[in-house]
Protein backbone atom coordinates (compact mmCIF):
# COMPACT_ATOMS: atom_id res chain seq x y z
CA UNK A 1 0.00 0.00 0.00
CA UNK A 2 1.15 3.38 -1.10
CA UNK A 3 2.66 5.09 2.16
CA UNK A 4 0.21 8.72 1.64
CA UNK A 5 -2.30 6.26 1.36
CA UNK A 6 -1.61 4.17 4.44
CA UNK A 7 -1.51 7.35 6.88
CA UNK A 8 -4.25 8.82 6.11
CA UNK A 9 -5.78 5.45 6.55
CA UNK A 10 -4.59 4.72 10.06
CA UNK A 11 -5.70 8.69 11.21
CA UNK A 12 -8.87 8.05 9.96
CA UNK A 13 -9.27 4.76 11.62
CA UNK A 14 -7.76 5.45 14.88
CA UNK A 15 -9.80 6.25 18.37
CA UNK A 16 -7.54 8.58 20.17
CA UNK A 17 -8.54 8.43 23.69
CA UNK A 18 -7.05 8.03 27.09
CA UNK A 19 -6.27 10.95 30.00
CA UNK A 20 -3.42 13.70 29.35
CA UNK A 21 -0.55 13.82 32.06
CA UNK A 22 -2.18 15.75 34.91
CA UNK A 23 1.14 16.06 36.89
CA UNK A 24 2.22 18.84 35.06
CA UNK A 25 0.15 21.34 34.62
CA UNK A 26 1.01 22.79 31.58
CA UNK A 27 0.61 19.49 29.83
CA UNK A 28 -2.89 18.62 31.27
CA UNK A 29 -4.20 21.70 29.23
CA UNK A 30 -3.59 20.14 25.76
CA UNK A 31 -6.82 18.50 24.05
CA UNK A 32 -6.25 14.36 24.58
CA UNK A 33 -8.08 13.87 21.16
CA UNK A 34 -5.28 15.50 19.12
CA UNK A 35 -3.91 13.16 16.52
CA UNK A 36 -1.23 13.77 14.16
CA UNK A 37 1.42 10.99 12.30
CA UNK A 38 4.35 11.33 10.13
CA UNK A 39 6.49 8.37 8.44
CA UNK A 40 9.81 9.48 7.01
CA UNK A 41 11.44 6.72 4.74
CA UNK A 42 15.32 5.90 4.63
CA UNK A 43 15.54 9.11 1.81
CA UNK A 44 14.30 11.81 4.35
CA UNK A 45 10.27 11.96 2.37
CA UNK A 46 7.95 12.78 5.05
CA UNK A 47 4.44 11.27 4.66
CA UNK A 48 2.32 13.03 6.92
CA UNK A 49 -1.55 12.61 8.05
CA UNK A 50 -3.42 14.66 11.11
CA UNK A 51 -1.57 17.16 12.83
CA UNK A 52 1.95 15.88 11.84
CA UNK A 53 3.53 19.37 11.45
CA UNK A 54 2.21 20.71 15.27
CA UNK A 55 4.79 21.32 17.57
CA UNK A 56 4.19 19.05 20.90
CA UNK A 57 6.51 18.57 23.80
CA UNK A 58 8.42 15.57 23.80
CA UNK A 59 9.16 14.61 27.16
CA UNK A 60 10.94 11.27 27.45
CA UNK A 61 11.07 10.38 23.52
CA UNK A 62 13.98 13.08 24.10
CA UNK A 63 15.94 10.12 26.13
CA UNK A 64 16.32 7.92 23.29
CA UNK A 65 19.04 11.16 21.48
CA UNK A 66 20.50 11.52 24.66
CA UNK A 67 21.94 7.93 24.73
CA UNK A 68 22.84 7.73 21.44
CA UNK A 69 24.88 11.54 22.14
CA UNK A 70 26.41 9.30 24.73
CA UNK A 71 27.35 6.67 23.01
CA UNK A 72 28.52 8.56 19.92
CA UNK A 73 31.21 9.55 22.20
CA UNK A 74 32.19 6.14 24.02
CA UNK A 75 30.10 3.16 26.22
CA UNK A 76 31.45 4.53 29.35
CA UNK A 77 27.74 5.61 30.51
CA UNK A 78 27.25 1.77 30.97
CA UNK A 79 29.13 1.61 33.84
CA UNK A 80 26.30 4.19 35.41
CA UNK A 81 22.89 3.05 33.92
CA UNK A 82 21.87 -0.39 33.08
CA UNK A 83 20.01 -2.20 30.26
CA UNK A 84 17.06 -4.47 31.72
CA UNK A 85 13.39 -3.37 31.21
CA UNK A 86 12.20 -2.17 34.70
CA UNK A 87 8.85 -3.58 35.11
CA UNK A 88 8.02 -0.76 36.73
CA UNK A 89 6.64 2.86 36.32
CA UNK A 90 8.82 5.06 34.18
CA UNK A 91 9.01 7.46 37.35
CA UNK A 92 10.15 4.42 40.71
CA UNK A 93 12.33 4.91 42.82
CA UNK A 94 11.92 1.55 44.18
CA UNK A 95 14.81 0.10 42.47
CA UNK A 96 17.67 2.53 42.90
CA UNK A 97 18.29 0.91 46.60
CA UNK A 98 18.48 -2.41 45.88
CA UNK A 99 20.91 -1.40 43.12
CA UNK A 100 23.13 0.70 44.79
CA UNK A 101 21.54 3.76 43.15
CA UNK A 102 22.08 2.27 39.51
CA UNK A 103 19.06 2.71 37.59
CA UNK A 104 18.11 -0.33 35.32
CA UNK A 105 17.71 1.55 31.96
CA UNK A 106 18.65 4.85 30.74
CA UNK A 107 14.51 5.71 29.38
CA UNK A 108 13.28 5.67 32.64
CA UNK A 109 13.59 8.92 34.36
CA UNK A 110 16.04 8.22 36.99
CA UNK A 111 18.49 6.68 33.88
CA UNK A 112 17.67 9.56 31.92
CA UNK A 113 18.88 11.50 34.97
CA UNK A 114 22.18 10.13 34.88
CA UNK A 115 22.31 10.00 30.65
CA UNK A 116 22.29 14.02 31.49
CA UNK A 117 24.74 14.04 34.01
CA UNK A 118 26.91 12.04 31.41
CA UNK A 119 26.79 14.79 28.64
CA UNK A 120 27.56 17.42 31.63
CA UNK A 121 26.29 20.85 31.43
CA UNK A 122 24.72 22.39 28.63
CA UNK A 123 23.33 18.92 27.59
CA UNK A 124 19.94 20.19 26.68
CA UNK A 125 21.81 22.61 24.26
CA UNK A 126 23.65 20.22 22.36
CA UNK A 127 20.43 17.75 21.79
CA UNK A 128 18.45 20.58 20.68
CA UNK A 129 21.37 21.63 18.15
CA UNK A 130 21.30 17.61 17.23
CA UNK A 131 17.49 17.67 16.90
CA UNK A 132 17.51 21.16 14.58
CA UNK A 133 20.31 19.50 12.39
CA UNK A 134 18.64 16.13 11.95
CA UNK A 135 15.03 17.11 11.38
CA UNK A 136 16.22 20.06 9.23
CA UNK A 137 13.81 22.59 11.21
CA UNK A 138 16.23 25.25 12.67
CA UNK A 139 13.22 26.80 14.30
CA UNK A 140 12.80 24.10 17.01
CA UNK A 141 12.96 24.63 20.81
CA UNK A 142 12.26 24.33 24.32
CA UNK A 143 8.99 25.94 25.20
CA UNK A 144 9.72 27.82 28.73
CA UNK A 145 5.71 27.32 29.83
CA UNK A 146 6.57 23.63 29.92
CA UNK A 147 9.79 23.87 31.30
CA UNK A 148 8.38 25.95 34.29
CA UNK A 149 5.38 23.98 34.72
CA UNK A 150 7.39 20.99 35.38
CA UNK A 151 10.26 21.88 37.48
CA UNK A 152 8.15 23.52 39.61
CA UNK A 153 6.51 19.92 39.92
CA UNK A 154 9.77 18.30 40.22
CA UNK A 155 9.68 16.87 43.41
CA UNK A 156 9.85 13.25 42.21
CA UNK A 157 12.90 13.70 40.26
CA UNK A 158 14.47 15.54 42.23
CA UNK A 159 14.11 12.97 45.19
CA UNK A 160 15.48 10.59 42.66
CA UNK A 161 18.49 12.71 41.39
CA UNK A 162 19.36 13.01 45.09
CA UNK A 163 19.02 9.45 45.81
CA UNK A 164 21.44 8.37 43.27
CA UNK A 165 23.70 11.61 44.31
CA UNK A 166 24.16 9.67 47.47
CA UNK A 167 25.27 6.53 46.04
CA UNK A 168 28.00 8.93 43.93
CA UNK A 169 25.79 8.31 40.82
CA UNK A 170 26.21 12.12 39.45
CA UNK A 171 28.85 14.08 38.89
CA UNK A 172 27.03 17.42 38.95
CA UNK A 173 25.00 18.85 41.42
CA UNK A 174 21.41 17.07 41.50
CA UNK A 175 19.49 19.98 40.90
CA UNK A 176 21.51 21.43 38.33
CA UNK A 177 21.03 17.82 36.48
CA UNK A 178 16.86 17.96 37.13
CA UNK A 179 17.35 21.41 35.84
CA UNK A 180 18.64 20.33 32.29
CA UNK A 181 16.79 16.82 32.19
CA UNK A 182 13.80 19.32 32.32
CA UNK A 183 14.78 21.35 29.66
CA UNK A 184 15.42 18.87 27.21
CA UNK A 185 11.93 17.43 28.13
CA UNK A 186 10.30 20.21 27.46
CA UNK A 187 11.29 20.36 23.73
CA UNK A 188 8.78 21.37 21.18
CA UNK A 189 8.78 19.30 17.78
CA UNK A 190 6.23 17.95 15.45
CA UNK A 191 5.69 14.36 14.15
CA UNK A 192 7.41 15.02 10.74
CA UNK A 193 10.48 17.07 12.53
CA UNK A 194 10.57 13.37 15.11
CA UNK A 195 10.34 11.28 12.08
CA UNK A 196 13.26 12.90 10.41
CA UNK A 197 15.35 13.15 13.75
CA UNK A 198 15.19 9.59 14.45
CA UNK A 199 16.29 8.34 10.68
CA UNK A 200 19.76 7.81 11.83
CA UNK A 201 18.41 4.57 13.74
CA UNK A 202 16.73 3.18 11.05
CA UNK A 203 19.78 3.83 8.83
CA UNK A 204 22.16 1.60 10.98
CA UNK A 205 23.16 4.94 12.56
CA UNK A 206 24.05 7.03 9.53
CA UNK A 207 22.69 11.21 10.20
CA UNK A 208 20.65 12.94 7.35
CA UNK A 209 23.93 14.35 6.13
CA UNK A 210 25.72 10.85 5.28
CA UNK A 211 28.04 11.44 8.41
CA UNK A 212 28.02 8.76 10.85
CA UNK A 213 26.35 9.10 14.75
CA UNK A 214 26.91 5.90 15.73
CA UNK A 215 28.21 2.43 14.22
CA UNK A 216 26.19 -0.32 13.13
CA UNK A 217 26.12 -2.06 16.45
CA UNK A 218 25.85 0.96 18.35
CA UNK A 219 22.40 1.83 16.76
CA UNK A 220 21.39 -2.18 16.85
CA UNK A 221 22.00 -1.18 20.96
CA UNK A 222 20.06 1.93 21.07
CA UNK A 223 16.87 0.55 19.07
CA UNK A 224 17.02 -3.00 21.52
CA UNK A 225 16.77 -0.87 24.16
CA UNK A 226 13.97 1.02 22.50
CA UNK A 227 12.58 -2.36 22.16
CA UNK A 228 13.16 -3.64 25.49
CA UNK A 229 12.73 -0.63 27.54
CA UNK A 230 11.35 2.21 25.49
CA UNK A 231 7.39 2.22 27.14
CA UNK A 232 8.56 1.38 30.57
CA UNK A 233 6.40 -0.91 32.28
CA UNK A 234 4.30 -1.59 28.97
CA UNK A 235 7.38 -2.72 26.48
CA UNK A 236 6.28 -6.41 26.79
CA UNK A 237 3.23 -5.54 25.46
CA UNK A 238 4.22 -2.58 23.17
CA UNK A 239 6.91 -5.34 21.91
CA UNK A 240 3.74 -7.58 21.12
CA UNK A 241 1.37 -5.54 19.61
CA UNK A 242 3.99 -3.52 17.66
CA UNK A 243 7.19 -5.09 17.14
CA UNK A 244 8.99 -2.54 16.91
CA UNK A 245 11.64 -0.46 18.70
CA UNK A 246 9.73 2.45 20.17
CA UNK A 247 9.90 4.90 22.70
CA UNK A 248 7.08 7.73 24.56
CA UNK A 249 6.87 10.32 26.40
CA UNK A 250 4.03 12.10 28.41
CA UNK A 251 3.10 14.48 26.19
CA UNK A 252 1.60 11.74 24.19
CA UNK A 253 4.37 11.27 20.89
CA UNK A 254 5.72 7.79 20.29
CA UNK A 255 8.42 7.33 17.77
CA UNK A 256 9.34 4.05 16.59
CA UNK A 257 12.26 2.41 14.30
CA UNK A 258 11.73 0.38 10.80
CA UNK A 259 15.47 -0.42 10.87
CA UNK A 260 16.24 -0.32 7.07
CA UNK A 261 13.13 1.02 5.71
CA UNK A 262 11.66 4.37 7.65
CA UNK A 263 10.80 6.38 11.42
CA UNK A 264 7.54 6.73 12.32
CA UNK A 265 6.33 9.42 14.71
CA UNK A 266 2.18 9.50 15.99
CA UNK A 267 1.51 12.19 18.54
CA UNK A 268 -1.63 11.83 20.43
CA UNK A 269 -2.09 13.33 23.99
CA UNK A 270 -4.56 11.00 25.81
CA UNK A 271 -2.55 8.11 27.78
CA UNK A 272 -2.55 4.80 29.63
CA UNK A 273 -2.09 4.02 33.12
CA UNK A 274 1.53 3.54 32.09
CA UNK A 275 1.79 6.72 30.60
CA UNK A 276 1.81 5.64 26.61
CA UNK A 277 -0.35 7.56 24.03
CA UNK A 278 -3.67 5.31 23.38
CA UNK A 279 -4.06 6.24 19.95
CA UNK A 280 -0.19 6.23 19.17
CA UNK A 281 0.30 2.62 20.30
CA UNK A 282 -2.66 1.80 18.25
CA UNK A 283 -1.31 3.71 15.28
CA UNK A 284 1.66 2.09 15.40
CA UNK A 285 -0.37 -1.00 15.95
CA UNK A 286 -2.17 -0.62 12.62
CA UNK A 287 1.03 0.61 10.86
CA UNK A 288 3.26 -3.11 11.64
CA UNK A 289 -0.48 -5.05 11.01
CA UNK A 290 -0.86 -3.07 7.56
CA UNK A 291 2.84 -3.47 6.04
CA UNK A 292 3.72 -6.30 7.49
CA UNK A 293 6.73 -4.37 8.34
CA UNK A 294 8.37 -5.36 11.95
CA UNK A 295 11.47 -6.33 13.58
CA UNK A 296 9.75 -9.85 13.87
N1 LIG B 1 9.49 15.01 31.93
C1 LIG B 1 8.74 13.87 32.32
C2 LIG B 1 9.09 13.45 33.73
O1 LIG B 1 10.23 13.50 34.06
C3 LIG B 1 9.01 12.77 31.35
C4 LIG B 1 8.30 11.49 31.68
C5 LIG B 1 7.81 10.77 30.46
O2 LIG B 1 7.64 11.33 29.38
N2 LIG B 1 7.48 9.51 30.65
O3 LIG B 1 8.27 13.11 34.52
Amino acid sequence: MELQHLVGRIAAEVTPGGAVAGYIPALARIDPHAFGLAVATLDGEVFGAGEHERPFSVQSVSKVFTLALALAENDDVWTRVGREPSGSPFNSLVQLETEQGIPRNPFINAGALVVTDHLGPGAADRLLAFLREESGNPAIGVDPEVAESELGHSDRNRALAHFMASYGNLRNPADTVVREYVRQCSIEMSCADLARATLFLARHGVRNDGTRLLGVSGAKRVNAVMLTCGTYDAAGEFAYRVGLPGKSGVGGGVIAVVPGRCAICVWSPGLDARGNSVAGVDALDRFTTLTGWSVF
